[in-house]
């Protein structure tokens, strides 16, 4: 059978639109939103990446898709609200907090898609607690922070991108030249890993700006 030459052409057209739309969001699109399958997704980055935001994102795809969600953060995350994940733009979704990650257990036999906010604070009994929920048949969505303002990997991070089905690494923007930025350089002079904050405290810079950044950092 002979089709005519414009049939072909409209096909090529809607199948680039398609590769084009898969393209622009994460790769979640093979992913059933309700089917019950056990898997750990990550979402990693520099601090204004948008992780938190691609959790809630995620969260809230989920909930329309009538899954029943619960988000997890350290209780010593509390910068903007007890009860609350919180992104920087303010786009926020109700969150328990909870002192350690075995406690996750507790409250996770009735729930589908469990998201973990904050995880580079967590104790790493995180990873044994986000396998166990995989195997049960619970989709876990992480987001953290993948290094210190050190350029260290961060508390349980690492281990969670090793044991994950799927990790997605988001960048923020240089705040000094304007390319991807991957590291989280602090502002102030300060020494503790753990330190909260927001834009007063760290700014998001590439590879070569933060080296640089550290150099005057020395001078200092
Ligand atoms: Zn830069």
């Amino acid at each position: 059978m002979k089709f005519p030459r414009l049939y072909y052409l409209c096909t090529h057209i809607h199948l680039i639109k398609i590769t084009q739309n898969h393209m622009v969001l994460f790769s979640e699109d093979h992913i059933l939103e309700t089917r019950r399958r056990g898997r750990i997704e990550v979402i990693c980055g520099s601090m204004f990446s948008g992780k938190t935001e691609e959790l809630i994102r995620r969260m809230k795809r989920a909930q329309f898709a009538r899954q029943r969600v619960e988000i997890f953060k350290p209780a010593i995350d509390t910068r903007y609200s007890e009860e609350e994940v919180v992104s920087h733009d303010s786009h926020s979704i109700a969150s328990t907090p909870i002192d350690s990650s075995a406690s996750i257990l507790l409250f996770t036999s009735e729930i589908d898609v469990v998201g973990i906010d904050e995880a580079q604070f967590f104790d790493n009994g995180l990873i044994d607690v986000c396998n166990q929920l995989a195997n049960n048949g619970i989709r876990v969505i992480i987001a953290g922070l993948d290094m210190d303002f050190k350029g260290n990997p961060f508390g349980p991070m690492p281990q969670l991108c090793a044991i994950a089905d799927e990790v997605s690494k988001v960048h923020a923007i240089c705040v000094k030249c304007g390319q991807l930025a991957s590291f989280s350089h602090r502002t102030v002079k300060n020494d503790k890993q753990f330190l909260l904050g927001e834009t007063a405290e760290y700014e998001p810079l590439c590879r070569e700006c933060y080296l640089q950044a550290l150099e005057k950092d020395k001078q200092v």
